[in-house]
């Protein structure tokens, strides 16, 4: 196949001594997403990656679109790969621009050279100049627009060549698993699939805890959240979900602890709990999609409460200064906003005090908390985990 595709770094290119390690690990993560697309080699060197298919056969649409979510990557473009020899890149130079008339209705282009190969004997701009000159011979109908073109052919010179038109953008980040693992509480709403992807962004490894209340939530609201789980993990590769039947714990806090205070202690038995998971499965954090001041469970008062349930461990909270909005944009374009808003209730909301008290005093917390045997209660919820991988 004479096509390829060329990967760029970012952050990654910042390292020191351990660049390497994580050049390695985005190298293994590359080939893990594209693995069942067909054969391709996968190199790399300075700032840039290079995926050769070995086969016709390989899908190599597909394999652009799922590398564009690849942590560690800032940047892909599908190119045609040739000799270094003037000839060839320039006809493949104007072979470009007339599928870009073609396929885009395309009116103005430039041409923009990079020359890695300095023993090659024309410069960056001759070589430029004399493509553009061939483009505008082929296609009379095309002008050169140097500020706004409607496309640009980029030309690179190296030991052997590269063309294309188009540079795609990719999340940057770092390469999952070269930072640790983190366990994030992953409900069916909005904010947490997105908390989640921000830290796999960083690095992170993910396995997620949900809880679910059935029968007052139903089958269908744990297969949505299944769902969310299954987009995340498009970008952080696959995880583990340990769904905790959290029922008996809501229905205690229900009948023995007054109503004002019973989200909060609901949380705290949701720390409880995803703390004791995230320790069986190795990981370093728990994750959360709360934001200060958006309910009445994340005040600062609340947030404290809550936090203080967790014995040994740090809560990452990714959205917490974040408003909805920005929030919501970050769900649609990595696309879980879609999901995350079907119509199907969440164990918080089933059991939604009428007034939350909005400022909780730790210490009436605490007192409350006794009324109802959480330790006991929160074993057997552990005990009876469902283990999901997506
Ligand atoms: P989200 O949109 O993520 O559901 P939210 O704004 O609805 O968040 P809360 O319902 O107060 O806020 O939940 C705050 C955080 O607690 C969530 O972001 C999530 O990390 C965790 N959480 C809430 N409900 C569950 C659940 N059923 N299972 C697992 N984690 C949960
Ligand atoms: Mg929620």
């Amino acid at each position: 196949m004479d096509r390829i595709i060329l990967g760029r770094i970012g952050e990654i290119a910042l390292k020191g001594l351990n660049r390497s390690t994580f050049e390695h690990r985005l190298a293994a993560n590359m080939h893990k997403a594209i693995s069942d697309l067909g054969a391709a080699q996968i190199h790399w060197s300075q700032s840039r990656y290079f995926v050769e298919p070995e086969n016709d056969d390989f899908d190599f649409d597909t394999a652009v679109k799922r590398l564009s979510g690849v942590f560690g990557l800032v940047s892909i473009s599908p190119a045609w790969v040739m000799d270094t020899e003037a000839e060839l890149f320039f006809a493949k130079a104007v072979e470009v621009a007339q599928a870009c008339v073609r396929e885009r209705g395309a009116k103005t282009f430039k041409v923009e050279t990079k020359r890695g190969l300095k023993s090659f004997p024309m410069n960056s701009p001759q070589i430029s100049e004399e493509a553009g000159g061939r483009i505008l011979d082929a296609l009379p109908e095309l002008s050169v627009d140097v500020k706004h073109p409607d496309f640009i052919v980029y030309i690179e010179v190296r030991e052997r060549s590269y063309v294309y038109t188009d540079i795609i953008d990719a999340p940057g980040g770092m390469p999952v698993g070269s930072n640790g693992k983190a366990c994030l509480l992953l409900s069916g709403g909005i904010d947490s699939p997105v908390a989640g992807y921000m830290i796999g962004k960083r690095g992170v490894a993910i396995c997620a805890v949900h809880f679910y209340s059935y029968p007052y939530t139903s089958e269908r609201a744990k297969e949505k959240v299944l769902e969310l789980a299954r987009i995340v993990s498009r970008y952080t590769g696959p995880m583990k979900v340990a769904v905790v039947p959290f029922t008996d714990v809501q229905l205690a806090i229900m009948q023995n602890c007054r109503e004002e205070l019973s989200t909060i202690l609901l949380r705290r038995s949701m720390m409880r709990i995803a703390e004791r998971v995230a320790r069986m499965n190795s990981c370093s954090a728990l994750i959360t999609g709360e934001s200060v001041g958006q309910v009445a469970s994340q005040t600062v008062q609340a947030i404290y409460c809550t936090d203080n349930a967790v014995a040994n461990m740090p809560v990452y909270r990714p959205l917490i200064g974040m408003d909805k909005m920005e929030t919501v944009e970050i769900a649609r374009r990595i696309g879980t906003f879609e999901t995350s808003i079907q119509p199907y209730e969440d164990c918080c909301t089933v059991f939604t005090p009428k007034h939350p008290k909005t400022r909780p005093n730790l210490e009436e917390v605490l007192k409350e908390e006794e009324n109802y045997d959480h330790a006991a209660l929160e074993e057997i919820a552990i005990r009876d985990i469902e283990t999901v991988t997506v």
